[in-house]
């Protein structure tokens, strides 16, 4: 989501004659987009307002900070930092422009209860992969998570704005659509009632694109009828993001994810009948409030039984306003260390174990970027958006090629290119 901001913002600061630069000493003009979701990031914007103060102070340079944290600590921010010039939440981008052109300090954190649309056209760092904003915000309340008050309750934007796009997307030759929201399969058009399976509908139909994905799904909202959307159009790959969080039902319950474990299985089992091919990912955080021995053991549970392709994990740190929050930080932090280690551990087999099977395999990849390291070698993902490497010279960039897998780590798969794809 802030990647597509920022892609938003760096547009709207080329329409106003600005020019992106190579490195950030030379710029005039520094906007910090920021990540509440851990508190780890929170911290590093602290360290890198610090560093960024001797430059602040050279003639006719401008400072801002924007995103979740500007939303969370604005006050903070002016108060720890303040060379800091402006402020702006993500329900305000719309403003940006007419905030940074103020020579008094200037902060936008209110919420709008209308869709804002940024009208300049995104710097996209891609030429062949896009993502498209459907939704922004949340009403789900997890235990943990402060999105619901970076940024505000759930907004939908409308549906023809979306599709249309899709199709200048299309048009400007983009052949993979990454739908985007806090909550997706919540969506729904105001005027309408349309839901993301009727985006889905619509943009399947659109010539020229070949991949649409959608991230994040919540599992108490995914039903059937997205999973049958899912089977039967072409374009839509059969990979899905589904965070689990936890594996058992008293910390599920203590989290408010509103799915006990069982049901989680269950919705797991339909999506697996539907799309027999599913590639899954997921979220786990270790550590939370109240996690026994026994609770963490069920969530390993789970990664067994589940087998998932890929998963992000992390250690729980208490998020300002949250509800768990105000629950007693109980698990020793050598304790969530090692259970985070565990979980990795364990997922690294389950991982290596699969991609061993894929070896032999040709599949359609799309060449988003190359080795920093090593210029032949090139790298893309493929509809199950798993990491392929493989060399290859410039041309293949932002196309779709055909990959022979021939060897694997738990992470990524490695190739040889065999042909483009027509
Ligand atoms: S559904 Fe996702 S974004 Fe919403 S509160 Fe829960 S974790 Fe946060």
């Amino acid at each position: 989501m802030n990647v597509n901001d920022s892609e938003h913002i760096g547009g709207l600061l080329q329409q106003e004659g600005l020019k992106p630069v190579s490195s950030w000493q030379e710029s005039d003009l520094i906007i910090i987009n920021t990540c509440a979701v851990r508190q780890k990031s929170e911290e590093k914007l602290f360290s890198l307002l610090g560093r960024l103060k001797p430059w602040k102070q050279k003639k006719k340079k401008t400072l801002g900070v924007i995103g979740c944290v500007a939303q969370l600590r604005r006050e903070e921010i002016f108060a720890k930092a303040p060379h800091v010039d402006f402020i702006v939440g993500p329900d305000n981008y719309h403003r940006l422009l007419e905030l940074i052109k103020f020579e008094a300090k200037q902060m936008a954190t209110n919420w709008h209860s209308d869709w804002y649309e940024i009208s300049a056209l995104p710097l996209r760092a891609s030429q062949s992969s896009a993502y498209v904003t459907i939704m922004e915000g949340c009403n789900n309340f997890c235990a943990y998570c402060v999105v619901p008050f970076t940024r505000g309750r759930e907004k939908y934007r409308p549906f023809t704005y979306i599709l249309d796009e899709v199709k200048k997307l299309a048009d400007l030759g983009y052949q993979e659509i990454h739908f985007l929201g806090q909550n997706v399969n919540s969506y729904r058009d105001q005027a309408s009632g349309k839901d993301l399976v009727d985006i889905l509908e619509k943009a399947n139909q659109i010539s020229g694109l070949r991949w649409i994905r959608f991230i994040t799904s919540h599992p108490r909202y995914f039903d059937q009828r997205l999973a049958k959307a899912m089977a039967s159009l072409e374009k839509v790959c059969a990979q899905l993001h589904l965070p689990l969080q936890a594996g058992s039902n008293n910390i599920l319950s203590l989290m408010n994810r509103g799915y006990t474990r069982e049901e989680y299985l269950e919705k797991v089992a339909m999506i697996r009948e539907y799309i027999p091919s599913i590639s899954l990912s997921t979220d786990i955080i270790v550590g939370f409030p109240g996690e026994e021995e026994e609770d963490f053991q069920q969530t390993l549970e789970m990664l067994e039984k589940i087998k998932f392709d890929n998963i992000y994990s992390f250690r729980f740190s208490p998020r300002p306003r949250t509800a768990a929050a105000k629950l007693e930080d109980n698990v020793p932090p050598e304790t969530k260390r090692q259970r985070l280690l565990e979980v990795q551990a364990r997922q690294k087999e389950i991982q290596s174990a699969k991609h061993k099977t894929q070896v032999g395999q040709v599949m359609e990849v799309l060449c988003t970027g190359k080795s920093k390291k090593d210029e032949r070698i090139f790298s893309g993902r493929n509809e199950a958006y798993q990491v392929i490497n493989f060399a290859a010279n410039e041309e293949v960039m932002g196309k779709f090629v055909l990959v022979k897998i021939t060897d694997y780590g738990p992470y990524s798969l490695r190739g040889k290119m065999h042909s483009f794809v027509d």
